[in-house]
């Protein structure tokens, strides 16, 4: 079995209409992109920022801006394709019981929970325009937020995967490194993994992004199969062409670190699967 359940029905830049990407002919070429890729089990999972009901949740003025499509017209939508149906959600401090609300009212089959925002302000890790190492951020001090932040996020029982893990690397070296052992950082999240039993996201994305690697990392990863965590296996596409996107890669790193199976969704009930090979 192989499945790609984060992933995008359209580009993240402005201009993106619901009517243009949430069509039977755009969904035809994912799912076309993923039969030729060996991959049976296909998910969207649009960005819940996208969605007037995300104001509800925080109003973030990345938000505001691109807070204009209905979540039900969305759901309403995928139910009539082959496709999963899940969302990928922030998780936002302090806004739990106003997510878990927004959630259990649709029929999701799994919900993909992230952390790109960090902190009291309005900063992300991965967002041009609001920066987190704009001013010169303190390198140990950014990833110590970071993890804490996943780790509050896995715990929260939100979600049925959590995303991108060490999302904050994506910048590689164009950023500031940690000077502390990464271990560090992840410990608190790993914990959190382990004691909530959310789904650790194994994602192709990192090697489209400035640093080149997985998400996670490898001494991530280990440590997370050490606490027994078990894995989903997404490439993040935002474009068909990204649909599996370097599945060779994943699978391999998911084999050498002894991982024989992998999560399957339905109706937010999860079911473990024997790994795949990809195809091409
Ligand atoms: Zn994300
Ligand atoms: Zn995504």
């Amino acid at each position: 079995m192989l499945t790609d359940y984060h992933l995008h029905l359209r580009p993240d830049e402005d201009g993106t209409t619901f009517e243009r990407y949430f069509t039977e002919e755009n969904v035809g070429r994912y799912l076309e992109a993923a039969a030729t890729a060996g991959i049976e089990e296909l998910g969207v999972s649009e960005h819940v920022y996208r969605f007037r009901q995300a104001l509800d949740l925080w109003r973030h003025p990345h938000w505001v801006e691109n807070a204009v499509d209905d979540l039900d017209a969305y759901c309403e939508f995928v139910r009539t394709t082959p496709l999963r149906l899940g969302v990928e959600c922030d998780y936002v401090p302090g806004a739990e019981e106003r997510t878990a609300a927004m959630l259990e009212a649709r029929d999701f089959d799994y919900v993909v929970g992230s952390v790109h925002f960090i902190g009291e302000g309005d900063a992300a890790v991965d967002h041009e325009g609001f920066d987190v190492w704009e001013g010169g951020g303190d390198a140990d001090e950014i990833w110590r937020r970071y993890f804490e932040t996943l780790a509050s996020c896995a715990r929260s029982g939100l979600f049925d995967i959590l995303a991108h893990p060490d999302l904050v690397k994506v910048w590689g070296r164009s950023r500031p490194l940690p000077e502390r052992d990464p271990r560090t950082y992840y410990e608190p999240a790993v914990e959190a993994i382990a004691a909530s039993g959310v789904a650790v996201e194994v994602s192709t994305a990192g090697l489209r992004k400035p640093v080149g690697e997985l998400y996670p990392s490898r001494a991530f990863a280990e440590m997370c199969v050490e606490a027994g965590a078990v894995f989903a296996l997404s490439s993040d596409a935002h474009l068909p062409e990204q649909v599996g996107y370097a599945y060779d890669r994943a699978v391999e790193f998911l084999a050498e670190l002894g991982v024989e199976e992998i999560c399957v969704f339905s109706e937010r009930r999860r079911s473990l699967s024997p790994l795949g090979s990809p195809v091409g």
